[in-house]
């Protein structure tokens, strides 16, 4: 772990500073090092979204090698400076490539998944597992805890698969055949899509559900295949929600993908996530180490105070003799360190079983109208999100 930097990344005059001093102690040849020419950057949605703009708009004068933060200034700058003279710069920071942070890619996409299907299946399952009073609604709704939400998820996950197998075993049974995947979506295709209700659940299971689950398995095995294919399929959820950033930051991560040299969509892909243990199924993305390293960091300042930059230096700088220090006594001493992190776990096995009478009744609802008529009361998104849904049962709605 490097020296920080001491600037809140809000601004773009602070993430233009940020970056500057990350391209000086990488010895990147821009800022006169001798290490390398380019890198890659990792870092969260605010950040990603101003460095965006800098990207195109923070330039370097040719003649001077002033920095500017943008095109008016470098206008304004040349006018003034070097009047007469023809137009010459370039872009500052066309050094590095901008990697989103994974953890928090799925943290949003799981928070988009719960905005679009907190009214037809979230909102009864959370009471299910006693998110009763409207603060702990909140609280699921909005994904407050990630574990949480994704415990939930899976709840959700599960019951639908297992409800929605049935009526094809059921088939397959009639018919005397064997069932398999294949078949499954002939079925499905064939029968069962003509039925709006199964067709939405089948888009949120299959395509946005399940790409959720290969987004975290992807992350976990570095596996750069998987993780494309999960990035792809939930992309919908930021523009059917009310994500802008995240909607820029996806198509941004795609083109900048599309564009890049073959050498380094190479390094680009084997180097997606990284594990510290070494155990290779338990990769994380660079967010997700930094917040641990975080962590880490906050154990050895003197509590009581607030720290003094210089504490945070000598901390940062010394972090892994400081804990290779800690491992040694431990071992001297016989207890163990564990980074194994602890969650509460869901009874997933009771909450399936209840959720799956409720999902039942949203399946084959006895009065179709009067639920559909509810809906468009509550959810005014069902007729953005299915546009082609059959609203006019009886012709009054
Ligand atoms: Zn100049």
């Amino acid at each position: 772990m490097g020296k920080p930097v001491f600037l809140n990344p809000n601004s773009n005059e602070a993430v233009e500073l940020i970056l500057q001093s990350i391209g000086i102690s990488s010895g990147i040849k821009r800022y006169e090092g001798n290490n390398r020419h380019w890198t890659f950057v990792c870092c969260d949605g605010r950040p990603h979204s101003l460095y965006q703009k800098l990207l195109t708009e923070s330039v370097i004068c040719f003649y001077c090698n002033q920095s500017l933060l943008t095109r008016k200034a470098y206008k304004d700058h040349h006018k003034l400076i070097h009047q007469g003279k023809s137009s010459t710069f370039s872009l500052e920071f066309d050094w590095l490539y901008m990697r989103i942070g994974l953890g928090h890619f799925e943290m949003n996409v799981i928070k988009s998944f719960f905005e679009l299907n907190w009214t037809p299946f979230l909102e009864k399952m959370s009471e299910i597992m006693q998110f009763t009073t409207d603060n702990a609604k909140n609280f699921a709704k909005t994904c407050k805890d990630h574990h949480v939400a994704w415990q939930l998820r899976l709840v959700f996950h599960t019951t639908s698969l297992k409800e929605m197998v049935l009526p094809f075993e059921r088939y397959m049974m009639k018919q005397g055949e064997m069932p398999t995947p294949d078949k499954y979506l002939l079925f499905y295709k064939e029968i069962m899509s003509s039925n709006q209700r199964w067709a939405y659940l089948h888009l949120q299971v299959f395509r946005f559900s399940q790409a959720i689950i290969n987004l975290r398995i992807g992350v976990r095995r570095n596996n750069s295949c998987l993780l494309q294919s999960a990035k792809f399929h939930p992309k919908q959820l930021f523009y059917g929600r009310s994500h802008p950033h995240y909607r820029n930051i996806e198509l941004f991560d795609t083109l900048q993908y599309h564009f890049m040299p073959g050498e380094v969509k190479n390094i680009w892909d084997n180097n997606t996530t990284f594990t510290v243990s070494g155990h290779n199924s338990k990769g994380q993305d660079l967010d997700f180490l930094l917040e641990e390293k975080n962590r880490a960091v906050k154990q050895f300042i003197p509590s009581g105070s607030l720290p003094s930059n210089e504490t945070w230096d000598v901390i940062c700088c010394n972090l892994q003799y400081i804990e290779d220090l800690q491992n040694l006594v431990s071992s001297w001493v016989g207890t163990q360190r564990s980074n194994n992190y602890q969650t509460k776990h869901v009874d997933i096995e009771f909450a399936v079983n209840s959720f799956q009478q409720t999902l039942k009744t949203y399946l084959k609802p006895e009065n179709e109208t009067f639920l559909w008529f509810e809906w468009i009361q509550t959810a005014p998104w069902v007729t953005k999100i299915s546009g082609n849904i059959d609203f006019k049962t009886n012709g009054s709605h």
